[in-house]
């Protein structure tokens, strides 16, 4: 295993020389070695299936000529994102498996990410009142705002703010145990822990770990599943926290009342609480929020490119510093030190020409339906409540848009529709996303899911 480390580590200085340092640090630097002898293959594993992406699609190649010239020539390779390692270790490394899962239940209590702290957070109209509500709670959990409910559109901060209070009480009040989970991975642990080979001993160990926590985090809340037996569950981790005057607190996209999913007994416990939200950050917040990046991951920017990005988006603040990423590795490339506005001209380019081609309208329009959990039956159906009509509306949008499609097609999807209809449905939204709210952060939410597949 030394040995085999040691070749790792031939490997990745070869690949130092071919890629750019920002990819170097961010897609190769991470990858680790799990196996080599047994299949006469090297196995890489990542840290997230989109750093595997990444890794496929960017720099598959320069791995394969690094891979080839320490192992040998054909030397076949594997990059497993964290799931399909999980699995492989199971299968072939019993052992390890068992050693990865203890390190995982370790991590937890370090799973906030050192940069999303209150310092690093800035604030300004947009997410004052959010940032004073998780302030409060971070000082005094359990004390003043419970649950605490942040709901926002994708990419403003909720995240960020979460974190920012785990790390805040691991500094301050290390003594209280903290729990950060996502809506998906509470599902999924609760989903384990009912198909272990003893399902008592199974769920035992998942209330221990949920109920024996002073501060219980659960992000993307809007994920939770029309399944009874999970929101069950998590009605019944909430009541046993707030009894016992635990803190909790859930972040979402949209207000407890817009989750379709959500049961009725659940939501009115979020609204004994505080719900806030974030909005989009005007101008002035996000030229200082590009200036704190750009400060905090040493890029050198001039101020004009800062200005262009801020002024280009205006929505989704990860959007923003993924352009100000893209600007400065540019400028890297080019050898330059400092990003100039040609840079982010070029990149801006690039991101604008990145069309999907492999998008089709039902890939859209289950996406909409999911995320207002209707069914595919009644949004291109005849039903004409307002639950049914705004979705359809937005998905017919977002069709126009997305796609090169003729109106009367995309009237033919919708249950044979006029092309009349098709034109007044997307001109309604189109006006309703340019005046922002509640609007935009939808069409910019079911977007997000589209492009996220
Ligand atoms: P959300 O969870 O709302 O989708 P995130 O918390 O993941 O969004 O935020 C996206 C990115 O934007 C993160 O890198 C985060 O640090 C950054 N961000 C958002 N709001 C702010 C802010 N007010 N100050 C600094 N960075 C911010
Ligand atoms: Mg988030």
């Amino acid at each position: 295993m030394k040995e085999l480390q040691e070749m790792w580590k031939q490997v990745l200085l070869k690949v130092e020389m071919m890629v750019s340092a920002v990819s170097f640090d961010l897609w190769i630097a991470p990858l680790e070695v799990l196996d080599y002898n047994k299949f006469e293959k090297l196995i890489l594993s990542t840290n997230s299936t989109y750093a595997k992406k990444q890794l496929m699609k960017n720099h598959s190649d320069q791995l394969k000529s690094a891979i080839e010239e320490v192992f040998g020539e054909d030397t076949p390779f594997e990059i497993l994102d964290p799931d399909e390692k999980k699995e492989f270790l199971k299968k072939n490394k019993p052992e390890i498996n068992q050693a990865v899962v203890e390190k995982e239940i370790e991590e937890d209590k370090n799973a906030f990410n050192p940069k999303y702290t209150f310092d690093n957070f800035v604030v300004g109209k947009s997410n004052q009142f959010v940032y004073a509500a998780a302030r409060s709670v971070a000082e005094n959990p359990g004390k003043r705002f419970n649950p605490l409910f942040i709901y926002g559109g994708v990419g403003l901060g909720k995240t960020h703010v979460l974190h920012a209070i785990g790390n805040y009480i691991k500094k301050e009040l290390p003594d209280l145990k903290i729990k950060y989970v996502t809506c998906e991975k509470f599902t999924n642990d609760y989903i384990d822990s009912l198909h272990g080979s003893n399902k008592d001993q199974g769920i035992n160990k998942f209330r221990e770990k949920y109920r024996n926590v002073d501060v219980l985090m659960v992000d993307d809340i809007q994920f939770i599943t029309n399944k009874n037996e999970t929101q069950e569950e998590f009605f019944h981790t909430f009541n046993d926290l707030y009894q016992n005057n635990k803190q909790i607190i859930i972040a979402s996209d949209r207000p407890p009342k817009e989750i379709a999913t959500l049961s009725d007994r659940l939501r009115s416990r979020f609204a004994s609480g505080l719900i806030q939200d974030v909005q989009s950050p005007d101008f002035e917040t996000r030229v200082a929020i590009l200036r704190k990046k750009a400060q905090l991951e040493r890029y050198i920017i001039d101020d004009e490119v800062i200005n262009f990005i801020a002024e280009k988006i205006d929505t989704n603040i990860r959007e923003m510093e993924g352009l100000l990423a893209k600007v400065y590795f540019f400028a890297t490339l080019l050898g330059k030190k400092s990003a100039s506005l040609e840079e982010a001209k070029e990149a801006f380019k690039e991101d604008l020409d990145e069309k999907r081609e492999d998008l089709s309208p039902d890939t859209i329009i289950d996406a909409t339906c999911k995320y207002f959990g209707i069914s595919k039956a009644d949004i291109v159906g005849k039903k004409k409540s307002k639950e049914i009509v705004e979705p359809r509306m937005i998905a017919i949008y977002l069709i126009s848009e997305m796609l090169d499609m003729p109106l009367v097609a995309i009237g033919k999807l919708f249950g044979g529709r006029d092309h009349t209809t098709i034109i007044h449905a997307r001109d309604k939204i189109t006006e309703q996303y340019r005046d922002g709210g509640r609007i935009k952060t939808l069409v910019n939410a079911i977007k997000e899911q589209i492009n996220a597949n």
